[in-house]
């Protein structure tokens, strides 16, 4: 590697971090050893050499466990959301003034969104990213893998955003974290707070070079979608995520996508445009684009220390459900919004049940 070459490296490295990256990795073709398709740099540049990858944290550490908590517990749903939210916009923000940089002192590159963009060729319904930042960022010692699939890091959990610059300069790579040091202890909070049943209780295991991740394997992407912008957040019990609707979540992909195109999401739009939506965030496939977080919940439960999980998922399971009264979402018990729903007229109950 060249002395420019490094000088390079390092100076993007600092450039990440001194506009907002917690954490920095660079990979390249010969530390991703063809991964998986959605690792394939040439896909995102022809000729590319090595990508930067950086991760957002949603807050700093003490007001992030703050924020998180009044989010599981719904006291606040916006704060969190907002900061989610801006912190995905700080990474893209970030991806697109490396790339201009490295673009103007002589080398192509290209940034590549945190998300809401998919591979045009693939089925939307699969939500293809361009490209993987998790296995970037895991590979280039971000953070571990998790058992949910997320990154991990001992700072702040899965609570980051990603993005990353594709690039023909010969950047130095980062060496992936020990993986004695996972914290991830496969508690399986992650899977039990996902009411979608995304996540599979069975390991999926990859081997790359001298390294092993092991995630829960995934089921179908619109599991995710149909609870994650809220247009469901209901399977019985005693708490919901942040939506006040109550479609089935179905056993079967081929009804849950049903049930989610046909009648889920033209409810959750009549809802939004009844009640407002202050958003959010925009996404292609959500019509009127713009929508809110209403899960995310695999992701904020997961803290390095077992303890902070466990009162973490004590408060979401003791925090109810959610009810809309005039034009605003407020937590009730179960049996409340039950109630609430009984007294409904039909057609109001339409919108927000099956
Ligand atoms: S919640 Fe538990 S199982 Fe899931 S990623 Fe975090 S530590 Fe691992
Ligand atoms: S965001 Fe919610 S629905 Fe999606 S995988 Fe995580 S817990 Fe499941």
């Amino acid at each position: 590697m060249d002395e420019q070459d490094i000088k390079l490296t390092e100076i993007v490295k600092d450039m990440a971090k001194t506009l907002g990256a917690s954490h920095v990795s660079i990979t390249t073709k010969e530390t991703l050893k063809d991964w998986h398709y959605t690792t394939d740099l040439d896909y995102i540049l022809e000729g590319a050499n090595s990508a930067v990858t950086f991760a957002v944290p949603f807050n700093e550490e003490e007001d992030l466990n703050e924020n998180i908590n009044k989010f599981l517990s719904k006291e606040n749903h916006k704060e969190l959301e907002k900061q989610k939210v801006r912190a995905t916009t700080l990474a893209n923000g970030i991806a697109l003034e490396i790339s201009g940089l490295i673009n103007q002192i002589g080398y192509r590159a290209e940034p590549v969104h945190s998300n809401f963009v998919y591979r045009k060729e693939s089925p939307p319904e699969y939500r293809v990213p361009p490209l993987s930042h998790k296995f970037l960022a895991v590979r280039g010692g971000i953070g571990h893998m998790g058992y949910s699939g997320l990154i991990i890091t001992k700072e702040y959990g899965s609570s980051i955003a990603l993005a990353s610059v594709v690039t023909d300069a010969k950047l130095q790579p980062t060496k992936s974290l020990p993986l004695e040091d996972n914290y991830c202890d496969q508690c399986k909070l992650c899977l039990a707070v996902c009411l979608a049943d995304y996540m599979i209780d069975e390991e999926d295991v990859e081997q790359i070079d001298k390294d092993t991740y092991i995630a829960a394997k995934k089921a179908h992407p619109m599991r995710c979608g149909y609870v994650c912008t809220g247009s469901t957040g209901y399977k019985g019990g005693k708490w919901f995520t942040w939506s006040p609707g109550r479609f089935k979540i179905p056993d079967e992909d081929s009804e849950l996508i049903e049930i989610y195109q046909k009648k889920a999401i033209p409810a959750q739009f009549q809802r939004n445009k009844l009640n407002g939506i202050e958003g959010g965030f925009f996404h292609p496939f959500f019509p009127g684009y713009k929508i809110e977080y209403n899960c995310s919940l695999c992701q904020l439960i997961c803290h390095p220390q077992k303890k902070v999980r466990k009162e973490r998922y004590n408060k979401l399971v003791n925090s109810g459900v959610i009810i809309e009264k005039n034009c605003e979402r407020i937590p009730v018990t179960a049996e409340k919004a039950e109630e609430t729903f009984k007294k409904m007229s039909t057609e109001k109950r339409k919108l927000y049940t099956d």
